[in-house]
């Protein structure tokens, strides 16, 4: 019954009718699906947006230089249970179809001067909140603005 095809799963649907030249259909992670690549091309294609987010993205780190130093002498059983897991999902990674992980966790400083990320879809697992016991796992993409951008991927 639906005349289009989602351009993100590819299922069929029928757009909704004040959006005749809609592309994607209305499931959640479809519609994040296209607001990501809606993100992708606007940082692809202008130079003011790219500075912008570069400059939000600057200024986030200057305020929280400190986060997780902090946060981890705060918080010393905190930083042995990442490191114990972390271990743990270094043994058995099943999950590197599509990227490197964050590794070590206790370790990772976005703020660092020489950013140690480079620009790829990643695995995210929330540090606090019901993830922590169900290990819940997120793919998010991470696009490297504030050495330059580059265009891969
Ligand atoms: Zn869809």
């Amino acid at each position: 019954m639906g005349r289009k095809r989602c351009a993100a799963c590819g299922e069929r649907f029928s757009p909704c009718r004040h959006v005749p030249d809609q592309q994607y259909c209305s499931k959640p992670a479809c519609q994040r699906e296209r607001r990501r690549r809606w993100q992708r091309e606007k940082l692809r294609r202008d130079p003011d947006y790219r500075a912008n987010q570069a400059v939000a993205q600057r200024r986030w780190c200057e305020r929280h230089r400190d986060y997780w130093r902090k946060y981890r002498q705060s918080h010393p059983d905190y930083t042995a249970r990442n490191r114990a897991r972390q271990r743990e999902r270094n043994r058995n990674r099943d999950f590197n179809a599509t990227a490197p992980l964050l590794v070590p966790i206790a370790k990772m400083d976005v703020c660092n001067d020489k950013i140690p990320v480079t620009s790829g879809t990643y695995r995210m697992i929330p540090a606090r909140g019901p993830g922590i016991a169900k290990m819940d796992a997120y793919l998010v993409e991470i696009q490297v603005l504030s050495e330059g951008y580059s265009d891969r991927g």
